[in-house]
């Protein structure tokens, strides 16, 4: 049950959103006594929030704009295989997200975003674990393997480079380098193919489907009301409270509003002051079976594939495709992710796929998420996360909802604030 001492701050707050980042929101505000309700257009993890690797992993956790993606990126963009797409005509949107995305991908700013991060990359997991010790009935498995594999030594060498930057940033990250068969060995589901691999220790990861639901199940539990076919098409600051207005032409009163609307932060946030432009970054992700299910995620850097078991299935989820969030899915990327893996894999049939998906990544220029106030003081935006959004959703939630409630900004979220 929610705590039910009175907060200071406001008593009824809507969070327009019902992914990752707007359920975790909801629950640490209700920790904190304040009366919920969530409004999606959709419904539960209906974005970004479901068909995601799952991967609850700190310890990589890192801004996406950074030298060797812009380096890849100039190669390979234009071609519909390749694993980043841009298309070949950009709209406004874009071309402004990929110029800021390109003066951010410096050493030196990676470094700088990097620092941000790694207060959150911290206490990650101290957020899984307040809403499982709150009831939320879904399980985060300890990744009993967690591989990432190459077919050479010479491929695997980025990796090992990146982690050296992560280690000198000041982040831990475990980890074993193996030789093809040592990877074999743990996982038998590599292929010959593979030749080199490194072994990561202390990640974690979810369905992030099934775990995104149960969440929405405690928050409703607690008392919330999550309204799901809602789409908000525009919040009112009256002074002293927000009115949020939908599609359907309801009209309800709140103290303060979370936007926690993923890829779509902007359409309700530009008013309040956020600049930051936010772009789709498209994946795909389909589920195969395969004869021996992995103990824990693996991935294909070089090929930007990656795996996780769901029960009996593999997850394989890749792409960064920036595009319009609405554009249907696109069967070449799917099919692009299919041959990528299926050299890579053994015993599996990757034609037979099941639950093919897209949905995209909220993206910013500067890799950092929106966290915080807006210019109006009962108007919080929570979303940007780009890659991260399931690692960092929980924490996100549990330090904004401090955020609202006390009318203080812990100090984690300083780098992150909407209106820089
Ligand atoms: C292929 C792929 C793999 C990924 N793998 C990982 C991973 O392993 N680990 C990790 O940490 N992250 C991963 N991510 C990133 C992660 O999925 C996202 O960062 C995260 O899901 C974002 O959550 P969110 O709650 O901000 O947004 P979303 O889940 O997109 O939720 C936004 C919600 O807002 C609703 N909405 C939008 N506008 C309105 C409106 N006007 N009114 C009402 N409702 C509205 C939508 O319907 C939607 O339900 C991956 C992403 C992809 C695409």
């Amino acid at each position: 049950m929610p705590a039910t001492e009175s907060a200071p701050g406001p008593q009824r707050v809507a969070v327009i959103g019902a992914g990752m980042v707007g359920l975790a929101t909801a629950w640490f505000l209700q920790e904190r006594g304040i009366q919920v309700t969530v409004l999606d257009r959709t419904g539960v993890a209906a974005g970004a929030s479901w068909g995601n690797a799952g991967w609850l992993t700190p310890g990589i956790t890192t801004p996406l704009p950074e030298p060797a993606v812009l380096r890849y990126g100039l190669r390979a963009v234009l071609s519909p295989s390749s694993p980043v797409y841009v298309p070949p005509r950009a709209d406004a949107r874009l071309l402004r997200f990929l110029a800021g995305f390109t003066r951010h991908s410096t050493a030196a700013k990676w470094r700088t975003a990097m620092r941000a991060y790694i207060p959150m990359n911290r206490r990650a997991f101290e957020a899984f674990d307040a809403l499982t010790a709150g009831g939320v009935d879904a399980t985060t498995h300890e990744a009993k393997s967690f591989i990432a594999a190459y077919r050479t030594e010479a491929e695997r060498a980025v990796l090992l480079d990146e982690l050296a930057h992560i280690h000198s940033a000041g982040q831990e990250i475990e980890f074993d380098v193996l030789t093809g068969a040592e990877a074999r060995e743990v996982e038998p589901s590599l292929s010959d193919g593979i030749g080199a691999a490194i072994r990561l220790h202390g990640q974690r990861f979810i369905n992030p489907g099934e775990y995104v639901h149960a969440l929405a199940e405690s928050v409703r539990a607690r008392g919330a009301a999550l309204e799901i076919g809602a789409e908000v098409v525009t919040v009112h600051d009256e002074g002293a409270g927000v009115r949020l207005v939908t599609s359907a032409g309801a009209d309800e009163r709140y103290d303060a509003v979370v936007l926690a609307t993923g890829t779509w932060l902007g359409d309700l946030a530009q008013r309040f002051g956020v600049r930051t432009v936010v772009q789709a970054g498209r994946g795909y992700s389909f589920s195969i079976q395969l004869e021996h299910v992995p103990a824990g995620p693996v991935y294909f850097p070089a090929q930007r594939v990656a795996c996780t078991p769901l029960g009996d299935r593999l997850r394989v989820a890749g792409m960064m495709e920036f595009r319009n969030a609405e554009a249907p899915l696109d069967r070449r990327r799917v099919l692009a992710i299919a041959e990528a893996a299926r050299p890579l894999l053994r015993g599996a049939d990757v034609d037979a796929r099941a639950d093919e998906w897209v949905g995209s990544r909220p993206c910013t220029p500067d890799g950092l998420p929106l966290i915080g106030r807006t210019r109006s003081p009962r108007v919080f935006a929570a979303g940007g996360h780009g890659m991260w959004g399931i690692t960092l959703g929980p924490l996100t939630g549990k330090l904004l909802a401090e955020q609202i409630a006390t009318g203080r900004q812990p100090a984690e979220l300083h780098p992150f604030d909407p209106l820089r």
